[in-house]
C-alpha cells in the first residue's frame, strides 16, 4: 500500500486518471500529429483547478530528480519527486514555479512550487490547472510498468490518503 499524504484535498478536480472522453479525443490527435502527451489515450494524472500561484505540496517524503521546463511538450514547468522506500514517483506538471531544484530532499507537506497555465495549447482548454501523477519507479527511480507506470492515485487497493 503506496500512503500519500492529503495535501490537495481542498483543490477542484479537473480531470480524473483514466481514459476519459479528452484523453481519447488527444489520442487521435497524436495519432495525427506524434505529440506524446495523451499518446496512450489515457489521462495518467489527476488535474486539480486552482488558481495561479496557489502554493502546492508534496504528498511524499522523497529526492527531486527532474526540474525542468519542457515547453514542448504540453508539461510546462515540470518537477518530478521519487520516493525511494515506497518505490513510487510524483510528477506535477504545468506550474508557474518551482523553489526546488534536483537532489533535493523533500518532506511530505513541504511547499514544491505554485499552481500555474504552463500547459500546452493542447491540453484541456488550457485553464489554469496543474496535473499530479503518481508512477512506480524502480530503485534507480526509472519509472516501471504500462503507461509510463502510472497508476490511479484513487485506487483504494493501492493508495491511501492520510492526514
Ligand atoms: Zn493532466
Amino acid at each position: 500500500m503506496i500512503t500519500l499524504k492529503n495535501v490537495f484535498k481542498d483543490f477542484r478536480i479537473t480531470q480524473y486518471y483514466g481514459w476519459t472522453p479528452f484523453a481519447l479525443k488527444m489520442k487521435k490527435r497524436y495519432e495525427e500529429t506524434g505529440k506524446q502527451l495523451y499518446k496512450y489515450g489515457k489521462h495518467t494524472g489527476i488535474d486539480y483547478g486552482v488558481i495561479i500561484g496557489t502554493e502546492l505540496k508534496s504528498p511524499i517524503n522523497g529526492i527531486v530528480v527532474l526540474d525542468d521546463d519542457i515547453n514542448d511538450s504540453g508539461r510546462g514547468i515540470a518537477i518530478s519527486i521519487c520516493d525511494f522506500k515506497q518505490l513510487v514517483g510524483c510528477r506535477f506538471y504545468h506550474f508557474s514555479a518551482n523553489i526546488v531544484d534536483i537532489n533535493f530532499a523533500i518532506t511530505a507537506g513541504e511547499i514544491v512550487g505554485f499552481s500555474g497555465k504552463t500547459a500546452g495549447k493542447l491540453t484541456i482548454g488550457n485553464t489554469p490547472h496543474f496535473h499530479f501523477e503518481l508512477v512506480r519507479i524502480d530503485k534507480t527511480g526509472r519509472a516501471i510498468g504500462l503507461y509510463n507506470g502510472a497508476i490511479d492515485p484513487f485506487n483504494t487497493r493501492l493508495v491511501r490518503w492520510v492526514a
